[in-house]
């Protein structure tokens, strides 16, 4: 194992000074994502400095406008048990539980989950193939190799890869926001613009900026929230990443869609909301399947499968379609 030095914080302050000035320096949370990137070589940081003891971090607030405030340093079974983040947004909770174990669950942070990296074998596994994300410029392994759990939307030449976390999906389609101190104050990052598509540098996973913390992300009151859904299909039933998943939240009139939220896990780089059926849904009846599946195809114009992932697509509608016929029951 890589030798590091571990120390602890208990001033939000000095730990983003910290990190800004020392590169070879790593926030640690649960350390569920970290040591096992450590254990792979593919992070190598010199120091951790283990974020656990700062204050405010782990708390779950319901906003009385009927939002929600999740301290970056909430773990994500306390989330999932929460009872307003139940009755506010079943998306979340449902989301968390279908993720990892509950052991996992239990020392696992959602900043940390929002921050894990990718689960390519290729990038995890060591450094005899090509990864651009493990050490950029040294080529993609996945783009002709295995990629049956690989990218279908906004992939690059350059990386292939998805994103793992399935909280984000939910937060992605409540359009959430990131709020992140650094060390000239606080910024609110919308859901959407917090993970980065591959482009030529796969390398950097997210807008976060050396020497910014996460302390939170807050979910904005919505009329969609509590006729939501998660769904999630794996190659086996319990403790593994999804091949394909969907968060939907819904408002309605009756069976009729006033509005609706729909984004895709498993797909892409980053959590992938599906903006064309969204506005395609507007005004659909949860009772005509015909008119929910062809909203639902007018987002998958663009959809590009490898040669190892055409399943995927098929697949993704499909659970778009019961994720939002589960969120419906719920209306
Ligand atoms: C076997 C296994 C199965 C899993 N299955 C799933 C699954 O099905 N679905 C799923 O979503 N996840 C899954 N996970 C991932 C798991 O949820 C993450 O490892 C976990 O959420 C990371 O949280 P952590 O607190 O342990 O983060 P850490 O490992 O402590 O940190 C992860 C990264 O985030 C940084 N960091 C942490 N907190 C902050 C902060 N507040 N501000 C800035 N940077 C920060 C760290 O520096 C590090 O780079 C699985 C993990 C394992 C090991
Ligand atoms: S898909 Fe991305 S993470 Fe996987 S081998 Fe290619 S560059 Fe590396």
């Amino acid at each position: 194992m890589h030798r590091f030095a571990l120390s602890r914080a208990g001033d939000a302050a000095m730990a983003i000074a910290a990190h800004a000035r020392d590169p070879a320096l790593a926030f640690i949370a649960g350390g569920t994502d970290l040591l096992g990137l450590m254990k792979d070589r593919a992070a190598l940081p010199e120091r951790l400095l283990d974020i656990n003891g700062l204050p405010d971090m782990a708390r779950i607030e319901a906003v009385p406008d009927g939002g929600l405030r999740i301290g970056a340093l909430a773990r994500m079974s306390d989330v999932a048990a929460d009872v307003e983040v139940r009755r506010r947004f079943p998306v979340i909770a449902e989301a968390l539980l279908f993720a990892a174990s509950g052991q996992l669950r239990n020392m696992a942070s959602i900043g940390g989950n929002i921050l894990q990296r990718t689960r390519c074998p290729y990038f995890r596994d060591g450094d005899d193939l090509p990864c651009n994300k493990r050490r950029a410029g040294s080529g993609c392994a996945a783009l002709r190799g295995l990629n049956r759990n690989h990218a279908i939307f906004g992939w690059s030449e350059a990386c292939v890869a998805t994103h793992a976390s399935d909280v984000a999906v939910a937060f992605a389609a409540l359009d959430a926001h990131v709020i992140v101190r650094g060390r000239s104050g606080e910024r609110s990052i919308p859901f959407g613009d917090f993970h980065r598509l591959p482009g030529d540098t796969p390398q950097r996973d997210t807008a976060l900026e050396r020497g910014e913390l996460i302390v939170a992300v807050e979910v904005p009151a919505q009329e969609a929230g509590r006729a939501s859904h998660y769904l999630k299909v794996r190659d086996r039933q319990s403790y593994e990443f999804a091949l394909v998943s969907a968060a939907a939240a819904l408002a309605t009139d009756g069976r009729r869609i006033r509005s609706a939220r729909l984004a895709l896990g498993g797909v892409a780089h980053k959590p992938w909301r599906l903006t064309a059926a969204e506005t395609a849904l507007r005004g659909a009846s949860l009772d005509d399947v015909e008119a929910l599946k062809s909203a639902i195809a007018t987002s998958f114009a663009d959809a590009r499968p490898l040669a190892g992932n055409g399943f995927k697509v098929e697949l993704a509608r499909r659970v778009s379609l019961r994720a939002l016929q589960s969120a419906g029951a719920r209306a």
